[in-house]
């Protein structure tokens, strides 16, 4: 049986699954989130940027920040 479990982000019932800990919605909006930051740190000059200015620029939460470098490691 799946484990349905409230998305953290919105509430919605979802089906949980170890890659995703979001619904559906929110997971596909933070991938559109994902790839412009990982566009902005792809530039020679953004590879040493401060985690407060990709979030200037970008438009990014710190705390989703936060959680991709968690991942990473
Ligand atoms: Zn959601």
């Amino acid at each position: 049986m799946a484990e349905l479990q409230n998305c953290p982000n919105c509430g919605t019932l979802y089906v949980h699954n170890i890659f995703r800990d979001t619904c559906e919605n929110c997971f596909r909006t933070e991938e559109k989130l994902y790839d412009t930051v990982a566009t902005f740190l792809r530039k020679r000059e953004n590879r040493t940027a401060h985690i407060d200015t990709v979030v200037e620029k970008t438009g990014v939460e710190k705390a989703l920040l936060f959680k991709w470098v968690k991942r990473v490691d």
